[in-house]
């Protein structure tokens, strides 16, 4: 359970004060839940996230269980979502519309599975059939269709009434209008999920902050927000998505025999259903079904929180029936969170290998997407700018896949008094040097440059990493080590390391010494662009420190070479050349290189491309996860050939190749009418890079 503070509301403090009776307790939590659930279901704006509401609603269960006295009948536990906006006219559900129980854990499932069984009166051996389906993260409608046209849609509202919203759902494509069938039935009632896919949700909150407007909070909100618009040409202009899961009233014609078989027949009367829903025999491959979605559930074009299973025999459902919100015969097994909320203890300054000062949110530790965070990045000052966050705030935190987790927002609502903005040091925390911030970056930098600690470790971790020098077996936390053991203070320290003194550090015994300084001898040969790019000079990556050893093609004359000579190098602008210049008229620098040289590091093999230049003059840009290959083995591939590989795109760009979940350069590709290409046109272009 989240860790989590509530100054406005108190219930959640309350938590920890075991003298408070368990009705007051349930009082304050039914209070604080039903105005969250507003907040979300009506408001679409949210303040807390999801596994805080998910905690203090199972606490409330837990409770209420102990003592169904305290069951007030306004109880988030009694209900469904939250009644229409006034706004709209109301539309009584015919057959209810109804929430999910949840489950967290596999024992949760296994549990779920023994009820549904004993319910059943089934037998040990007799397993039960599921039908398991992505959970998606949007909001469940109706469509109502009678002698096969569609006459109305509504929204869940409280699950009895909903909103008539059928002229914004007319908006949506996926949506058929009519069904494709000779003989319709009388009455047919679909229930789906309205959702936004991620590249349309990134559009339109890019649309947002274009017109200064309010950035949704999530997909979720962003397609309720979307649906529940009055006027219908702004529903529009937004592309929602729908899947159908289930029927609500049906008229006119048999009910199909499964679950599975209604969404075949809905698929044949033209409704778009999930192709990841599938059928799985028991707990077991339910959980295993489960574990593999959640693999890819990054890779996915939409968000999910999990997974629905429901019973597959409809008789057997309608023998389960209901509880007071939910059907027996359905669980949501939810994914990890991907945000959660805790405290902000306070806000650091790390200093990086560029001098850059990052700003960095120490955390009351939370499990947030599967692990433990206590830090989180802040990018930078722009950043807390924009976001308003202030230590002591209580904050968002999120980590989505294996990205970085991130502060995402402060709950404004929980802000204590006097809560102070966090200002930039004037002094770098790690060396004292003043901390400047020139007018065209957005970062702030330590000026101490080679006599900062923090800078100097920073850059040998960058010079021993895989893509620049590549010493195997040389990572970070050896770098810290060598560094606090005084073995090294620059790069080329490395190659005067012996065995001795390194076999004796703590927890390095004399075969992985000897192993690292085989590897270090190993690492000695390598090219000119990767000696140019592990020596970590600001505004060169790879891609600069590529262009910079084709067209000098020695170190000598790149380290003569004037900004005139620089800036007549591909991919070399003015703020690159100034910074190239900088780092070579630097005399610690050019001696630290001069030693580097001096211990054998050489460059025989030029990076000269032996295939035929078929894709010169054409300039390509990557985004998105690819499947097939890494976007660095396609830049290298597309490079050999070539091709230019940007970072960004522009009417120069030949063409964009997006894989899974692109960002937003795929926008900008159509607002300027470049091509847009996926991984299979990509592979046909390179061929395969294994
Ligand atoms: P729910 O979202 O947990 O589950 C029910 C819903 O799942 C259905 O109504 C339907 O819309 C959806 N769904 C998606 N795919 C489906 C599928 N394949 N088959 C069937 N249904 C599918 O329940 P809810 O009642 O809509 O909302 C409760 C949840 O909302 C809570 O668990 C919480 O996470 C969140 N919530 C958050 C806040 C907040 O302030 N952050 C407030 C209220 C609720």
């Amino acid at each position: 359970m989240n860790k989590t503070s509530s100054d406005t509301s108190g219930a959640a403090e309350k938590s920890g004060n075991s003298s408070i009776s368990a009705k007051d307790r349930v009082e304050a939590l039914c209070d604080l839940l039903n105005e969250y659930s507003h907040q979300y279901h009506v408001l679409d704006d949210p303040s807390v996230s999801d596994a805080e509401y998910d905690s203090l609603f199972i606490e409330l269960q837990s409770l209420e269980s102990q003592d169904s006295k305290l069951i007030r009948p306004d109880s988030p536990t009694q209900r469904v979502g939250a009644p229409p906006l006034e706004g709209f006219e109301q539309v009584t559900h015919e057959v209810a519309m109804l929430s999910l129980n949840n489950a967290f854990s596999f024992d949760e499932l296994v549990d779920f599975d023994r009820r549904v069984r004993e319910r059943l009166e089934y037998s040990e051996k007799k397993s039960v059939s599921y039908m398991a389906e992505p959970k998606l993260d949007g909001l469940a409608i109706s469509l109502r269709y009678e002698h096969g046209v569609f006459v109305q849609g509504a929204t869940r509202g409280d699950g009895k009434t909903g909103e008539n919203v059928t002229e914004n759902l007319r908006t949506i494509s996926m949506i058929p209008l009519r069904l494709r069938t000779q003989k319709p039935p009388e009455v047919l009632e679909v229930r789906g999920e309205i959702f936004m896919d991620s590249q349309s949700f990134a559009d339109v909150n890019k649309a947002q902050s274009d017109a200064g407007l309010k950035l949704f909070v999530n997909p979720r909100n962003a397609a309720a927000g979307t649906l529940r618009q009055l006027d219908s040409r702004k529903t529009a202009q937004r592309r929602l998505s729908i899947y159908v899961y289930s029927l609500g009233a049906l008229h006119g014609s048999d009910a199909p025999l499964t679950h599975k078989e209604t969404l075949d027949w809905l698929a044949t009367l033209g409704f778009p259903i999930n192709p990841e829903a599938k059928l799985c025999g028991g707990p077991k491959a339910c959980y295993r079904y489960y574990e593999a979605l959640l693999k890819r559930r990054q890779k996915l074009a939409y968000d999910i929180d999990g997974i629905v299973f429901k019973v597959n025999d409809l008789l057997e459902q309608k023998e389960l029936g209901f509880i007071s919100r939910a059907p027996r015969w359905a669980i949501a097994q939810k994914f990890p969170a991907e945000e959660a909320t805790t405290q902000l203890i306070d806000i650091d300054f790390q200093v990086g290998r560029t001098g850059a000062l990052t700003p960095v949110a120490r955390l009351e530790p939370v499990f947030v997407g599967g692990v433990t965070v206590s830090n989180a990045t802040l990018h930078n000052m722009d950043e807390i700018e924009r976001k308003d966050v202030r230590p002591g705030d209580t904050v968002v935190v999120r980590r989505a896949g294996d990205v970085i987790p991130e502060v995402a927002r402060p709950v404004l609502e929980q802000r204590k008094k006097g809560a102070r903005k966090v200002v930039m040091p004037c002094q770098c925390p790690v060396c004292g040097s003043p901390v400047i911030r020139a007018d065209i970056d957005v970062v702030a930098r330590c000026s101490g440059g080679m006599v900062c600690d923090a800078q100097r470790r920073e850059g040998i971790k960058h010079f021993a990493s895989r893509r620049a020098m590549d010493v195997d077996g040389l990572g970070d936390k050896l770098v810290e080590q060598l560094f606090d053991a005084e073995l090294i203070t620059n790069a080329a320290d490395l190659y005067a390391l012996t065995l001795d003194p390194l076999a004796a550090l703590p927890g390095l015994a004399k075969k992985s010494a000897s192993n690292l300084l085989d590897s270090l001898q190993k690492s000695k040969v390598t090219t000119l662009a990767r000696f140019i790019f592990s020596l970590g000079i600001r505004e060169v990556g790879e891609t600069s420190a590529a262009s910079l050893a084709e067209h000098f093609g020695s170190l000598d004359v790149l380290m003569a070479a004037d900004v005139e000579a620089l800036l007549a190098v591909d991919d070399i602008g003015p703020v690159a050349s100034a910074s190239i210049r900088d780092f070579f008229g630097n005399d610690n620098n050019r001696q630290v290189v001069q030693q580097l040289i001096a211990y054998g590091v050489q460059f025989p093999i030029q990076e000269k491309v032996s295939v035929e230049p078929v894709l010169e003059g054409n300039t390509y840009v990557l985004t998105g996860t690819l499947s097939e290959m890494t976007r660095d083995e396609a830049k290298a591939k597309l490079q050999q050939l070539g091709a230019k590989v940007s970072g960004s795109v522009s009417k120069k760009t030949t063409a964009v190749f997006a894989g899974d979940s692109p960002g937003s350069k795929v926008t900008k590709a159509e607002s300027l009418g470049v091509e847009v290409l996926d991984e299979a046109a990509l592979i046909n272009l390179i061929g395969p890079c294994h």
